[in-house]
C-alpha cells in the first residue's frame, strides 16, 4: 500500500530539518526521510560550528534574508529553550581593497548596519590574537557570531516531530517520480505519494536532481583546531569569529576557543577538489595541514598548536550563490540546494522559503537570485 502525505523531504539535513519543521507548524501531513541519521559525518551540517554575519560581503542583496534568518534562529531558540546563535562579532580582516573587505563595507552602508572599521594599532589592542599587517584593516560586524549546527538540525526535527511530522532515518530514497498530481517517492523500505516533494539532499543533490549533474559539485572541505597557548586571547569573549581575505591565497574563515575544542580554522573551498558524495571523504593530509598550519602562525599565533583535523564537503553551484525554485517542468518538486559553502547560517529562512514554495507555489521573501533561470543566465554569461 502506498502511503500518502501533503509534503515529502527527502535529506534532513540543515535545510530539509527546517523546510520539514516549517511544513509541520503549518498542520499539513509531512514525511522527511534520510538516508542516515541527521547531522552526521558526511553530511554538510555537522561540525559544532557556522559563521554567521550579517554585513555580507557576497552580496548586499542577501541582507534582508539575513535579517529574517536572525530573527527566525530567535524564535528556533525560543520554542527549543536551548542557545542555538552567540554573538561573538565577525571580524573581516584584509586589504582595504579586498573583497571581503570591501564587500562587507559596502553592504553594512548600504543597509545601514553597525560596524567598526579598525587599524593594525585597534586591531592591536581590542584583539591581540590576530597578526595584521601595516595597510591592512578589519571591519567589525558586531552582529555576527556563530551557531550550532547539530543543536540546530536536531532542533528542527524535534519541533516537526512534535508539530506531527513523520520522521524516517536509515532509509535511502532511490527515485522520486514526479506526475501532474503529486510525486511517487520510492526508497528501499516503501513507496510513498506526495503532493509535493522537496529535494533537499546535500551533496547527492544530483541523484534524485540530474538536471544538476553538471552544475552541483560536491568538494573536500578540511579543517583544523588548535589549543591556544594563552588561554585567554583566544576566548569567545575577547576574540571575535574571522573572516580573512588573503588575495590570490584565497579566504580563511575561524571562531575562538569553544568550550574545549581551541580555535577552529579552514581556507573556503580549501583545494577545491571534486569528490564523489558515495565514497567516504578523503583523508587529511600533510599538505592540507601544512597549509592551515602555515596560516595559523602567520596569523593567529596565538591559537597554538593543531590538536585535531578532519575533512568535509561543500557542493559548489557554478554562481557560489543559492538555488531554491520550483523544478523546471514539474511544479511539485522543490529544489534546495546545498549552498555553496555558506548556506547554513540562511538554514532558519531557507526552511521558511521552501515550506512556501511547497505550499503556495511561490514565496513573498526575495529569492529571485536563486533559481534555475538566474543559475542558467549565470552559466550562459
Ligand atoms: C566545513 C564546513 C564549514 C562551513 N561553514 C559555514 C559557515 O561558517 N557558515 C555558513 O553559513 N555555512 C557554512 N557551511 C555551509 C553549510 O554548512 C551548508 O550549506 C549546509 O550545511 C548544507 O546543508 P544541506 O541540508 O543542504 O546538506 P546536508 O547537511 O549534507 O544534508 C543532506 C542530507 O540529505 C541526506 N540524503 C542524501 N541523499 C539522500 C537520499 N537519496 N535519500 C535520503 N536522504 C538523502 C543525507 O544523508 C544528508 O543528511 C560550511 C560547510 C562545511 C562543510
Amino acid at each position: 500500500m502506498t502511503t500518502q502525505f501533503d509534503v515529502a523531504v527527502i535529506g534532513l539535513g540543515a535545510m530539509g530539518s527546517a523546510a520539514l519543521a516549517f511544513l509541520s507548524a503549518r498542520g499539513i501531513r509531512a514525511i522527511g526521510i534520510d538516508a542516515y541519521f541527521p547531522a552526521h559525518a558526511l553530511s554538510s551540517s555537522h561540525g559544532d560550528s557556522r559563521l554567521i554575519r550579517m554585513g555580507y560581503f557576497e552580496d548586499p542583496s542577501y541582507v534582508p534574508l539575513l535579517q529574517r534568518a536572525y530573527r527566525n534562529w530567535r524564535s528556533l531558540e525560543a520554542r527549543l529553550r536551548t542557545d542555538v546563535l552567540t554573538i561573538t562579532g565577525v571580524l573581516q580582516i584584509g586589504a582595504p581593497d579586498s573583497k571581503i573587505v570591501r564587500g562587507t563595507r559596502a553592504s553594512c552602508e548600504m543597509h545601514g548596519l553597525p560596524h567598526d572599521v579598525l587599524d593594525k594599532a585597534d586591531m592591536a589592542a581590542r584583539f591581540p590574537a590576530f597578526q595584521v599587517d601595516d595597510g591592512e584593516i578589519a571591519v567589525l560586524d558586531p552582529q555576527g557570531g556563530y551557531l550550532r549546527p547539530e543543536t540546530a538540525v536536531m532542533g528542527y526535527l524535534k519541533l516537526a516531530a512534535a508539530d506531527g511530522a513523520v520522521l524516517h532515518f536509515g532509509e535511502r530514497v532511490s527515485a522520486i517520480e514526479p506526475d501532474d498530481g503529486g510525486v511517487t517517492i520510492q526508497s528501499a523500505a516503501g513507496r510513498y505519494r506526495a503532493r509535493k516533494v522537496i529535494v533537499a539532499t546535500g551533496s547527492w543533490i544530483a541523484e534524485l536532481v540530474p538536471q544538476l549533474k553538471t552544475h552541483a559539485v560536491p568538494i573536500r572541505q578540511v579543517v583544523a583546531w588548535y589549543q591556544p597557548r594563552n588561554g585567554f586571547a583566544t576566548e569567545p569573549q575577547r576574540m571575535p569569529c574571522f573572516l580573512r581575505d588573503e588575495g590570490p591565497d584565497g579566504s580563511y574563515f575561524g571562531f575562538p576557543a569553544i568550550g574545549t575544542d581551541g580555535v577552529k580554522v579552514g581556507r573556503h573551498a580549501h583545494f577545491r577538489e571534486p569528490i564523489d558524495p558515495n565514497r567516504p571523504n578523503p583523508p587529511v593530509n600533510d599538505t592540507d595541514t601544512d597549509l592551515l598550519d602555515r596560516f595559523i602562525a602567520k596569523r593567529v599565533p596565538a591559537a597554538g598548536q593543531r590538536v585535531n583535523a578532519t575533512t568535509c564537503r561543500y557542493t559548489m553551484l557554478p554562481s557560489e550563490d543559492f538555488l531554491l525554485d520550483l523544478l523546471p517542468g514539474n511544479r511539485n518538486v522543490v529544489v534546495a540546494s546545498p549552498c555553496s559553502g555558506h548556506g547554513f547560517k540562511f538554514t532558519s529562512v531557507v526552511g521558511e522559503i521552501l515550506a512556501d514554495l511547497a505550499l503556495d507555489g511561490g514565496t513573498a521573501l526575495p529569492t529571485a537570485a536563486f533559481s534555475f533561470d538566474a543559475m542558467d543566465r549565470f552559466i550562459a554569461a
